[in-house]
């Protein structure tokens, strides 16, 4: 949360100074940047809810492990954004696939070594919340 916090808050500061030069839609971009860096922090299971104070509650409840990637999709933005697809093995339970788009280097480079790839996350079984971790 902190690396989502840091990019917003840099994404507002360099959205003021870039005010200052009458470039107002350079600054609604921004905001809408920030926006889309913490509706990245949680994804609920199987759902797509995200909050900050959902955030925190999973880094309290959830554990810090590394998730395979299945695949992943290249999807059209004008940045490069992929889909990736994601698998969580809880102990003693069935897989479950979840997704996550994204476009944050490490992300990116997972997507494109998938299947031989995982990325970091927080996954909480029993609250059934899960987040890739930025760092
Ligand atoms: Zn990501």
């Amino acid at each position: 949360m902190a690396v989502l916090i840091v990019l917003t808050g840099v994404g507002i500061a360099a959205g003021f100074g870039v005010a200052q030069r009458d470039r107002w839609w350079l600054v609604a971009l921004l905001a809408f940047a920030a926006v889309v860096c913490v509706a990245l922090g949680v994804v609920i299971w199987l759902g797509a809810g995200a909050n900050a104070d959902a955030t925190k509650q999973l880094q309290s409840t959830g554990t810090r492990m590394s998730l395979p990637v299945v695949a992943g999709t290249e999807t059209t933005e004008d940045s490069i954004r992929y889909l990736l697809e994601l698998q969580i093995t809880p102990p003693g339970q069935q897989t479950v696939l979840v997704e996550h788009a994204c476009g944050h280097g490490t992300c990116v480079a997972a997507a494109r070594t998938a299947p031989d790839s995982q990325v970091p996350a927080i996954v909480d079984v029993q609250g059934r919340a899960w987040g890739v971790v930025h760092d």
